[in-house]
Protein backbone atom coordinates (compact mmCIF):
# COMPACT_ATOMS: atom_id res chain seq x y z
CA UNK A 1 0.00 0.00 0.00
CA UNK A 2 1.10 3.42 -1.04
CA UNK A 3 0.18 6.65 0.54
CA UNK A 4 -0.46 9.77 -1.69
CA UNK A 5 -0.38 13.51 -1.35
CA UNK A 6 -4.24 14.99 -1.30
CA UNK A 7 -2.71 17.75 -4.11
CA UNK A 8 -0.97 15.67 -6.32
CA UNK A 9 -2.71 11.80 -6.27
CA UNK A 10 0.76 10.40 -8.58
CA UNK A 11 3.08 11.64 -5.73
CA UNK A 12 3.17 8.26 -3.97
CA UNK A 13 5.25 7.13 -0.83
CA UNK A 14 5.56 4.14 1.15
CA UNK A 15 4.62 3.78 4.90
CA UNK A 16 8.04 4.94 6.64
CA UNK A 17 9.03 7.40 3.81
CA UNK A 18 5.83 9.17 4.42
CA UNK A 19 6.27 9.41 8.24
CA UNK A 20 10.01 10.46 8.07
CA UNK A 21 8.33 13.60 5.86
CA UNK A 22 5.12 14.70 7.58
CA UNK A 23 4.27 17.09 4.95
CA UNK A 24 4.50 15.77 0.96
CA UNK A 25 6.63 17.72 -1.06
CA UNK A 26 3.61 20.18 -2.90
CA UNK A 27 2.32 21.03 0.55
CA UNK A 28 -0.50 18.64 0.62
CA UNK A 29 -0.96 15.60 3.19
CA UNK A 30 -0.44 12.08 2.53
CA UNK A 31 -3.54 9.84 2.64
CA UNK A 32 -4.19 6.22 1.72
CA UNK A 33 -4.12 5.41 -1.93
CA UNK A 34 -6.53 2.30 -1.53
CA UNK A 35 -9.32 2.10 0.50
CA UNK A 36 -9.89 -1.99 1.45
CA UNK A 37 -12.80 -3.42 3.58
CA UNK A 38 -11.14 -4.44 6.13
CA UNK A 39 -12.43 -7.59 8.86
CA UNK A 40 -10.62 -7.86 11.80
CA UNK A 41 -10.31 -10.74 13.64
CA UNK A 42 -9.05 -9.78 16.51
CA UNK A 43 -10.90 -9.28 20.15
CA UNK A 44 -11.09 -5.52 20.37
CA UNK A 45 -10.23 -5.58 23.66
CA UNK A 46 -6.97 -6.26 22.74
CA UNK A 47 -5.96 -2.92 21.09
CA UNK A 48 -2.06 -3.76 20.29
CA UNK A 49 -2.76 -7.20 18.31
CA UNK A 50 -5.90 -5.54 16.82
CA UNK A 51 -3.59 -2.72 15.78
CA UNK A 52 -1.21 -4.60 14.35
CA UNK A 53 -3.78 -6.65 12.18
CA UNK A 54 -5.62 -3.23 10.65
CA UNK A 55 -2.24 -1.47 10.22
CA UNK A 56 -0.76 -4.45 8.44
CA UNK A 57 -2.20 -3.58 5.00
CA UNK A 58 -0.77 -0.15 5.25
CA UNK A 59 2.60 -1.27 6.02
CA UNK A 60 2.68 -3.88 3.48
CA UNK A 61 5.75 -3.63 1.46
CA UNK A 62 7.47 -1.41 3.95
CA UNK A 63 10.10 -1.87 6.13
CA UNK A 64 7.95 -1.54 9.47
CA UNK A 65 5.55 -4.59 8.27
CA UNK A 66 7.66 -7.38 9.98
CA UNK A 67 7.98 -4.27 13.07
CA UNK A 68 3.90 -3.77 13.50
CA UNK A 69 3.61 -6.56 16.36
CA UNK A 70 6.37 -5.19 18.27
CA UNK A 71 5.59 -1.58 17.86
CA UNK A 72 1.72 -1.96 18.53
CA UNK A 73 2.70 -3.64 21.69
CA UNK A 74 4.90 -0.36 22.65
CA UNK A 75 2.40 2.24 21.87
CA UNK A 76 -1.24 0.75 22.28
CA UNK A 77 -0.16 -0.19 26.11
CA UNK A 78 -3.03 1.66 27.89
CA UNK A 79 -6.50 1.18 27.92
CA UNK A 80 -9.23 2.41 25.44
CA UNK A 81 -12.79 1.67 27.83
CA UNK A 82 -16.13 2.47 27.06
CA UNK A 83 -17.55 3.97 29.70
CA UNK A 84 -21.59 4.28 30.48
CA UNK A 85 -22.49 7.81 31.43
CA UNK A 86 -25.08 6.40 33.60
CA UNK A 87 -26.81 2.96 34.54
CA UNK A 88 -28.91 1.90 31.65
CA UNK A 89 -25.59 2.47 29.22
CA UNK A 90 -27.12 4.14 26.12
CA UNK A 91 -24.47 6.66 26.08
CA UNK A 92 -21.08 5.28 26.36
CA UNK A 93 -17.69 7.40 27.04
CA UNK A 94 -14.44 6.03 25.11
CA UNK A 95 -11.96 7.54 27.53
CA UNK A 96 -8.80 8.48 25.68
CA UNK A 97 -7.13 9.53 28.12
CA UNK A 98 -5.52 6.46 30.32
CA UNK A 99 -2.06 7.44 28.47
CA UNK A 100 1.02 8.79 29.95
CA UNK A 101 0.04 12.66 29.33
CA UNK A 102 -3.95 12.04 30.00
CA UNK A 103 -4.65 12.86 26.56
CA UNK A 104 -6.22 11.20 23.17
CA UNK A 105 -2.60 12.62 21.47
CA UNK A 106 -0.68 9.94 23.83
CA UNK A 107 -1.83 7.28 21.33
CA UNK A 108 -0.58 8.88 17.89
CA UNK A 109 2.58 10.03 19.15
CA UNK A 110 3.29 6.85 20.36
CA UNK A 111 3.22 4.82 17.48
CA UNK A 112 4.79 7.95 15.78
CA UNK A 113 7.73 7.62 18.04
CA UNK A 114 8.42 3.97 18.25
CA UNK A 115 8.21 4.19 14.45
CA UNK A 116 10.20 6.31 13.64
CA UNK A 117 13.28 5.17 16.48
CA UNK A 118 13.16 1.88 14.38
CA UNK A 119 13.70 3.99 11.26
CA UNK A 120 16.51 5.53 12.83
CA UNK A 121 17.87 2.72 14.02
CA UNK A 122 18.11 1.27 10.83
CA UNK A 123 19.27 3.96 9.05
CA UNK A 124 21.74 5.12 11.54
CA UNK A 125 21.15 8.62 11.56
CA UNK A 126 20.40 10.72 14.53
CA UNK A 127 16.24 12.00 13.80
CA UNK A 128 15.57 15.45 14.87
CA UNK A 129 12.20 15.91 15.55
CA UNK A 130 10.66 19.56 15.77
CA UNK A 131 7.44 20.12 17.32
CA UNK A 132 5.61 23.70 17.72
CA UNK A 133 3.07 23.55 20.60
CA UNK A 134 0.15 25.56 21.72
CA UNK A 135 0.15 23.23 24.85
CA UNK A 136 -1.23 19.91 24.49
CA UNK A 137 0.74 18.41 21.17
CA UNK A 138 4.11 19.03 22.37
CA UNK A 139 4.01 17.13 25.68
CA UNK A 140 2.41 13.53 24.46
CA UNK A 141 4.83 14.09 21.92
CA UNK A 142 7.86 14.40 24.46
CA UNK A 143 6.61 11.83 26.76
CA UNK A 144 6.48 9.63 23.34
CA UNK A 145 9.75 10.00 22.60
CA UNK A 146 11.64 10.47 25.63
CA UNK A 147 14.71 8.22 26.04
CA UNK A 148 14.21 6.66 22.40
CA UNK A 149 17.80 6.33 21.25
CA UNK A 150 18.64 8.04 17.75
CA UNK A 151 15.95 10.54 18.12
CA UNK A 152 16.31 14.44 19.26
CA UNK A 153 13.47 16.34 20.09
CA UNK A 154 13.04 20.08 20.00
CA UNK A 155 9.85 21.47 21.86
CA UNK A 156 9.05 25.06 20.91
CA UNK A 157 6.13 26.69 22.69
CA UNK A 158 4.86 30.47 23.06
CA UNK A 159 6.28 31.93 26.29
CA UNK A 160 4.12 32.46 28.75
CA UNK A 161 1.31 31.61 27.17
CA UNK A 162 0.38 27.96 28.04
CA UNK A 163 -1.01 27.21 31.16
CA UNK A 164 0.71 26.17 34.38
CA UNK A 165 -0.30 22.58 34.13
CA UNK A 166 0.77 22.10 30.14
CA UNK A 167 4.28 23.89 31.05
CA UNK A 168 5.04 21.16 33.47
CA UNK A 169 4.19 18.03 30.59
CA UNK A 170 6.22 20.54 28.19
CA UNK A 171 9.17 20.86 30.24
CA UNK A 172 9.75 17.48 32.65
CA UNK A 173 11.58 15.66 30.70
CA UNK A 174 15.24 16.30 30.08
CA UNK A 175 17.55 13.72 28.17
CA UNK A 176 16.65 13.75 24.30
CA UNK A 177 14.14 16.02 24.50
CA UNK A 178 14.95 20.09 24.72
CA UNK A 179 12.27 22.50 25.42
CA UNK A 180 12.50 25.44 24.37
CA UNK A 181 10.03 29.01 25.31
CA UNK A 182 9.86 30.86 21.98
CA UNK A 183 9.21 35.09 22.69
CA UNK A 184 6.55 35.26 20.31
CA UNK A 185 3.32 33.08 19.95
CA UNK A 186 2.08 29.86 18.61
CA UNK A 187 2.30 31.01 14.55
CA UNK A 188 6.01 32.30 15.45
CA UNK A 189 7.19 28.46 16.98
CA UNK A 190 5.15 27.11 13.70
CA UNK A 191 7.19 29.53 10.98
CA UNK A 192 10.23 28.62 13.01
CA UNK A 193 9.46 24.89 12.52
CA UNK A 194 8.81 25.39 8.66
CA UNK A 195 11.51 27.53 8.49
CA UNK A 196 13.84 24.27 9.70
CA UNK A 197 12.38 22.65 7.24
CA UNK A 198 12.98 24.90 4.09
CA UNK A 199 16.53 25.45 5.01
CA UNK A 200 18.83 23.42 2.81
CA UNK A 201 22.09 23.58 4.76
CA UNK A 202 20.14 22.57 7.79
CA UNK A 203 18.48 19.86 5.98
CA UNK A 204 21.76 18.52 4.43
CA UNK A 205 23.57 18.69 7.78
CA UNK A 206 20.67 17.27 9.97
CA UNK A 207 17.71 14.31 9.72
CA UNK A 208 14.64 16.28 10.73
CA UNK A 209 11.38 15.49 10.83
CA UNK A 210 8.35 16.46 12.44
CA UNK A 211 5.60 15.35 14.99
CA UNK A 212 2.35 17.43 14.53
CA UNK A 213 -0.72 16.33 13.75
CA UNK A 214 -0.63 16.41 10.39
CA UNK A 215 1.74 13.25 9.87
CA UNK A 216 0.19 10.18 8.81
CA UNK A 217 2.10 7.93 11.80
CA UNK A 218 -0.60 10.21 14.15
CA UNK A 219 -3.40 9.60 12.12
CA UNK A 220 -3.46 5.65 11.37
CA UNK A 221 -3.17 4.46 14.64
CA UNK A 222 -6.02 6.81 15.84
CA UNK A 223 -8.45 4.43 13.41
CA UNK A 224 -7.69 1.83 15.69
CA UNK A 225 -9.72 2.75 19.27
CA UNK A 226 -12.66 3.62 16.77
CA UNK A 227 -12.40 0.29 15.19
CA UNK A 228 -11.78 -1.34 18.92
CA UNK A 229 -15.18 0.68 19.96
CA UNK A 230 -17.37 0.34 17.25
CA UNK A 231 -16.51 -3.66 17.03
CA UNK A 232 -17.86 -3.84 21.06
CA UNK A 233 -20.62 -1.70 20.35
CA UNK A 234 -21.74 -4.01 17.43
CA UNK A 235 -21.06 -7.33 19.17
CA UNK A 236 -23.22 -6.45 22.11
CA UNK A 237 -26.01 -4.80 20.31
CA UNK A 238 -25.54 -5.78 16.41
CA UNK A 239 -26.02 -1.74 16.04
CA UNK A 240 -23.68 0.59 14.48
CA UNK A 241 -22.12 3.32 16.70
CA UNK A 242 -22.47 6.71 16.28
CA UNK A 243 -19.24 9.28 17.72
CA UNK A 244 -19.45 12.55 18.90
CA UNK A 245 -16.38 13.68 18.54
CA UNK A 246 -14.59 17.08 20.29
CA UNK A 247 -12.74 18.84 16.85
CA UNK A 248 -9.86 21.49 16.31
CA UNK A 249 -7.69 20.11 13.66
CA UNK A 250 -10.00 17.64 12.85
CA UNK A 251 -7.31 14.83 13.20
CA UNK A 252 -9.09 12.47 15.52
CA UNK A 253 -12.55 13.29 13.96
CA UNK A 254 -10.81 12.13 10.67
CA UNK A 255 -9.28 8.71 11.75
CA UNK A 256 -12.92 8.12 12.98
CA UNK A 257 -14.37 8.66 9.07
CA UNK A 258 -11.26 6.82 7.92
CA UNK A 259 -12.46 3.66 10.14
CA UNK A 260 -15.97 3.49 8.44
CA UNK A 261 -14.72 4.29 5.08
CA UNK A 262 -12.45 0.85 5.88
CA UNK A 263 -15.40 -0.64 7.08
CA UNK A 264 -15.80 -0.56 10.72
CA UNK A 265 -19.24 -0.46 12.04
CA UNK A 266 -19.83 3.30 12.38
CA UNK A 267 -22.90 5.32 11.79
CA UNK A 268 -23.44 9.32 12.34
CA UNK A 269 -20.01 11.38 13.12
CA UNK A 270 -20.92 14.39 14.48
CA UNK A 271 -18.17 17.11 14.44
CA UNK A 272 -18.39 19.27 17.92
CA UNK A 273 -16.46 22.40 17.56
CA UNK A 274 -16.10 25.21 19.76
CA UNK A 275 -16.69 28.53 18.81
CA UNK A 276 -13.95 28.14 16.07
CA UNK A 277 -16.94 27.40 13.88
CA UNK A 278 -14.96 27.05 10.16
CA UNK A 279 -16.42 23.75 10.14
CA UNK A 280 -20.10 23.97 10.81
CA UNK A 281 -20.21 27.18 9.09
CA UNK A 282 -18.94 25.71 5.59
CA UNK A 283 -20.99 22.85 5.98
CA UNK A 284 -23.81 24.80 6.69
CA UNK A 285 -22.76 27.15 3.65
CA UNK A 286 -21.06 25.23 1.08
CA UNK A 287 -18.14 27.92 1.19
CA UNK A 288 -14.72 27.46 3.06
CA UNK A 289 -13.95 30.45 4.92
CA UNK A 290 -10.61 30.27 7.14
CA UNK A 291 -9.95 32.51 9.89
CA UNK A 292 -7.70 33.46 12.72
CA UNK A 293 -8.38 31.28 15.53
CA UNK A 294 -10.54 32.80 18.65
CA UNK A 295 -9.56 31.83 22.30
CA UNK A 296 -11.99 29.43 24.52
CA UNK A 297 -12.13 27.15 27.07
CA UNK A 298 -11.33 24.15 24.92
CA UNK A 299 -8.03 25.65 24.16
CA UNK A 300 -6.61 22.66 22.31
CA UNK A 301 -9.92 23.51 20.03
CA UNK A 302 -8.99 26.58 19.02
CA UNK A 303 -8.29 26.21 14.84
CA UNK A 304 -9.39 28.38 12.62
CA UNK A 305 -7.92 27.14 9.80
CA UNK A 306 -7.90 23.07 10.55
CA UNK A 307 -5.18 21.18 8.58
CA UNK A 308 -7.47 17.73 8.23
CA UNK A 309 -9.80 19.39 6.67
CA UNK A 310 -7.54 18.96 3.44
CA UNK A 311 -7.95 15.23 3.71
CA UNK A 312 -11.60 14.56 4.64
CA UNK A 313 -12.41 16.41 1.50
CA UNK A 314 -9.95 14.39 -0.43
CA UNK A 315 -12.36 11.66 0.70
CA UNK A 316 -15.45 13.13 -0.05
CA UNK A 317 -15.00 16.04 -2.91
CA UNK A 318 -18.38 17.43 -3.23
CA UNK A 319 -20.31 18.94 -0.44
CA UNK A 320 -22.83 17.09 -0.04
CA UNK A 321 -20.91 14.00 -0.22
CA UNK A 322 -19.41 15.76 2.86
CA UNK A 323 -22.13 16.89 4.29
CA UNK A 324 -23.75 12.50 4.32
CA UNK A 325 -20.66 11.86 5.75
CA UNK A 326 -20.53 14.02 8.93
CA UNK A 327 -22.44 17.27 10.50
CA UNK A 328 -20.89 19.66 12.68
CA UNK A 329 -21.74 22.07 15.67
CA UNK A 330 -20.72 24.77 17.21
CA UNK A 331 -21.18 25.39 20.83
CA UNK A 332 -19.86 28.63 23.13
CA UNK A 333 -17.77 28.46 26.54
CA UNK A 334 -21.31 29.64 28.58
CA UNK A 335 -22.81 26.24 27.07
CA UNK A 336 -19.84 24.73 27.63
CA UNK A 337 -19.29 25.98 31.20
CA UNK A 338 -23.30 24.88 32.05
CA UNK A 339 -23.07 21.26 30.41
CA UNK A 340 -19.84 20.31 32.87
CA UNK A 341 -21.63 21.24 35.98
CA UNK A 342 -25.06 19.87 34.59
CA UNK A 343 -23.14 16.08 34.08
CA UNK A 344 -21.29 16.53 37.07
CA UNK A 345 -24.55 17.42 39.12
CA UNK A 346 -26.24 14.60 37.48
CA UNK A 347 -24.28 11.82 36.61
CA UNK A 348 -21.23 12.26 39.09
CA UNK A 349 -19.00 12.69 35.43
CA UNK A 350 -16.51 15.34 35.34
CA UNK A 351 -15.61 16.09 32.01
CA UNK A 352 -12.50 17.98 30.67
CA UNK A 353 -13.36 21.67 28.61
CA UNK A 354 -12.96 19.88 25.69
CA UNK A 355 -15.17 16.43 26.19
CA UNK A 356 -18.09 18.93 27.21
CA UNK A 357 -18.02 20.45 23.77
CA UNK A 358 -18.87 17.00 22.84
CA UNK A 359 -21.22 16.29 25.56
CA UNK A 360 -23.17 19.54 25.12
CA UNK A 361 -23.46 18.82 21.24
CA UNK A 362 -24.76 15.50 21.97
CA UNK A 363 -27.47 17.18 24.20
CA UNK A 364 -28.65 19.83 21.21
CA UNK A 365 -29.53 16.33 18.75
CA UNK A 366 -32.64 15.99 17.81
CA UNK A 367 -34.51 12.90 20.10
CA UNK A 368 -35.49 10.97 17.29
CA UNK A 369 -31.49 10.47 15.95
CA UNK A 370 -30.44 10.44 19.79
CA UNK A 371 -33.44 7.26 20.02
CA UNK A 372 -32.17 5.69 16.51
CA UNK A 373 -28.32 5.15 17.10
CA UNK A 374 -26.02 3.16 19.99
CA UNK A 375 -23.87 7.01 20.95
CA UNK A 376 -20.50 7.14 22.06
CA UNK A 377 -19.14 10.93 23.59
CA UNK A 378 -15.22 10.49 22.83
CA UNK A 379 -13.36 12.15 25.87
CA UNK A 380 -10.07 13.25 24.51
CA UNK A 381 -8.42 14.42 27.75
CA UNK A 382 -8.52 13.65 31.74
CA UNK A 383 -10.43 16.81 33.55
CA UNK A 384 -7.26 17.35 35.77
CA UNK A 385 -5.15 18.22 33.14
CA UNK A 386 -7.58 21.16 32.67
CA UNK A 387 -8.08 21.74 36.56
CA UNK A 388 -7.33 26.08 36.79
CA UNK A 389 -10.62 25.97 34.17
CA UNK A 390 -12.84 23.36 35.80
CA UNK A 391 -12.45 23.46 39.46
CA UNK A 392 -13.72 26.69 39.66
CA UNK A 393 -17.40 25.29 38.02
CA UNK A 394 -17.63 22.49 39.78
CA UNK A 395 -16.80 23.62 42.97
CA UNK A 396 -14.10 20.51 43.77
CA UNK A 397 -10.91 19.69 43.49
CA UNK A 398 -10.07 17.43 40.95
CA UNK A 399 -7.59 14.70 41.40
CA UNK A 400 -4.12 14.46 39.15
CA UNK A 401 -4.06 10.50 37.81
CA UNK A 402 -0.95 8.72 38.74
CA UNK A 403 0.61 9.19 34.98
CA UNK A 404 0.23 13.43 35.87
CA UNK A 405 1.43 13.30 38.90
CA UNK A 406 4.15 11.64 38.19
CA UNK A 407 5.29 14.01 36.08
CA UNK A 408 4.42 16.88 38.63
CA UNK A 409 7.37 15.30 40.22
CA UNK A 410 9.92 15.86 37.98
CA UNK A 411 12.13 18.88 37.78
CA UNK A 412 11.23 21.57 35.09
CA UNK A 413 13.83 22.82 32.35
CA UNK A 414 13.58 24.95 29.14
CA UNK A 415 15.53 27.96 27.66
CA UNK A 416 14.11 30.62 25.85
CA UNK A 417 14.61 31.35 22.28
CA UNK A 418 14.29 34.42 20.49
CA UNK A 419 11.91 33.82 17.11
CA UNK A 420 14.53 33.50 14.35
CA UNK A 421 15.67 30.80 12.11
CA UNK A 422 19.12 31.93 13.44
CA UNK A 423 18.55 31.34 16.99
CA UNK A 424 17.09 27.84 16.38
CA UNK A 425 19.88 26.67 14.75
CA UNK A 426 22.29 27.38 16.93
CA UNK A 427 20.70 24.87 19.21
CA UNK A 428 20.25 22.33 16.80
C1 LIG B 1 -5.89 18.17 20.27
C2 LIG B 1 -7.11 18.04 21.12
C3 LIG B 1 -8.41 18.09 20.57
C4 LIG B 1 -8.64 18.37 19.10
O1 LIG B 1 -8.27 17.28 18.31
P1 LIG B 1 -8.06 17.45 16.73
O2 LIG B 1 -7.52 16.17 16.27
O3 LIG B 1 -7.10 18.61 16.56
O4 LIG B 1 -9.41 17.78 16.16
C5 LIG B 1 -9.49 17.88 21.40
N1 LIG B 1 -9.33 17.66 22.72
C6 LIG B 1 -8.12 17.62 23.29
C7 LIG B 1 -8.01 17.40 24.75
C8 LIG B 1 -6.97 17.80 22.51
O5 LIG B 1 -5.76 17.76 23.10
Amino acid sequence: MRFASTRSPQLRLEMSAALVRGLAEDGGLYVPSEWPQLAPRSDPNDLPALAAELLQPFASGDPLEAELPALTREAFDFPAPLVGLDEARRLEVLELFHGPTAAFKDFGARFLAAALARHARASGRTLEVLVATSGDTGGAVAAAFHRRPGTEVIVLFPAGLVSPTQQQQLTCWGDNVHSFAVRGRFDDCQRLVKQAFADRELRARRELSSANSINLGRLLPQTVYYWAASLRIWQAHGQRAAFVIPSGNLGNATACVWARALGAPIGAIVLAHNRNRTVPDYLATGELQVRPSVATLSSAMDVGDPSNLERLRALHPDIDGLRAAVSAVSIDDDATRARIRRDFERYGRVWCPHSAVAAEAYARLPPAQTAANRWVLVATAHPAKFRETIEPIIGRTVPLPPSLTRLFERPASFQPLEPTLQALKQVL
